[in-house]
């Protein structure tokens, strides 16, 4: 008897709650003939855990991640919860750190049949599939002393040498499962926290030498993935690099509205996200993209639970909307979110 797999939901606010709804709709789909075995736990968070139970991240949320297989959240925040003295996004940044989430993981895919929808020319997306690995619990984010005063202001990069092993040896794993070639991302000709990064990538790069290892400094970096998108693999990054890079490179792809994402826990379960935010603006119209969540379904399938059959299901079911254009309006469609989703739902069940 395979066990019963337990996946905290964290339903988000405003488009949140109406692209895990799609989300869950699809999953269940597409495990409908599966052995696979899953129990969905609903706790309260962001502004939801405000309004439910009077905090951003509950003690009693944070408990029940701590015990599940893996979690799943989609977008937080919005004007509603603006004044209050705990914010949603404050709940974020505590679970990552009470889970010790210290790598976050965004694909940039560009496939056939999205690539009219980059800002690039297609001779310059075609082929782009890589995967961002950001550092996330350190460097300049947390670093300490913080200060800021009338005349002067202090921010601090910090890293330490198991800080930067660790994620090193997230990234070469990763490229050893895809395309074996890592870039590692820096300012090593300025910083000092770079120089140390730049010489750890070197000696845990001695660990895998089916991989292949360049090295790009930021500024270079942001100009190659406009120039050349399609040359890297898995990016290796630090905390601040990472946050705009990942941006820049969610732009490529044409739509935030599909890109999922996870960030891996250091002993406990991972935790997966689409990467865009509650967008208030269109929240209650029913036309928000189910895309990224199911996407994000997809992703936890087969890091978490090695289901890369039923994965590829949802990720065959997107393929075909979007090659059809049965998309809603931020992809230039006129579909609801729901109709896109039974769309969905009706591929699946029809290729079974
Ligand atoms: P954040 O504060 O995290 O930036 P946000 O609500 O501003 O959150 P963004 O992720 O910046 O959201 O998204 C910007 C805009 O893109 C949204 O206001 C919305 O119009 C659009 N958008 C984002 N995600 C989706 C989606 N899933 N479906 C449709 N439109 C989306
Ligand atoms: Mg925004």
């Amino acid at each position: 008897m395979t066990s019963v797999k337990k996946i905290v939901v964290l339903k988000g606010d405003y488009i949140g709650p109406e692209i895990m709804t799609a989300g869950l709709a699809v999953l269940e789909a597409a495990t409908r003939n599966e052995t696979f075995a899953y129990e969905l736990i609903d706790a309260p968070f962001g502004g939801d855990g405000i309004d439910r139970a009077g905090d951003p991240l509950p003690q009693s949320t944070i408990n029940i991640a701590k015990q599940a297989d893996a979690v799943l959240l989609s977008a937080i925040g919005g004007p509603k919860w603006d004044n209050m003295s705990r914010r949603p996004e404050q709940g974020l940044l505590e679970i990552r750190s009470q889970l010790n989430l210290f790598a976050n993981i965004r694909p940039t895919k560009v496939t056939s049949v999205q690539i009219d929808r980059s800002p690039l020319k297609p001779e310059y997306v075609k082929n782009t599939d890589f995967v961002i690995v950001r550092e996330l619990t350190s460097g300049a984010y947390f670093g300490k002393p913080r200060k800021l005063e009338e005349h002067q202001a202090i921010d601090t990069i910090y890293y330490n040498e198991q800080e930067v092993t660790r994620i090193m040896h997230q990234g070469f794993k990763l490229a050893q499962k895809r395309h074996k070639h890592v870039t590692i991302v820096d300012k090593s000709n300025v910083l000092a926290t770079s120089k140390f990064w730049r010489k750890i990538a070197n000696e845990v790069g001695k660990n895998y030498p089916d991989v292949a290892i360049d090295y790009y400094y930021v500024d270079a970096m942001t100009m190659a993935i406009m120039s050349k998108p399609a040359t890297f693999d898995v990016v290796i990054t630090p905390n601040l690099f990472g946050d705009i890079l990942s941006d820049e490179a969610a732009q490529i792809t044409g739509s935030i509205g599909q890109i999922p994402s996870m960030s891996i826990g250091e002993n406990g379960p991972n935790l997966y996200e689409p990467i865009h935010g509650s967008a208030p603006d269109i929240a209650g119209q029913g036309i928000a993209n189910p895309i990224s969540m199911v996407n994000t379904v997809a992703m936890m399938l087969i890091e978490s639970f090695d289901e890369k059959r039923i994965a590829a299901k949802m990720i065959a079911s997107v393929d075909y909307i979007i090659k059809n254009h049965y998309v809603t309006p931020d992809m230039g469609g006129v579909m609801t979110t729901d109709e896109v989703t039974q769309k969905m739902i009706a591929y699946i069940k029809k290729h079974e």
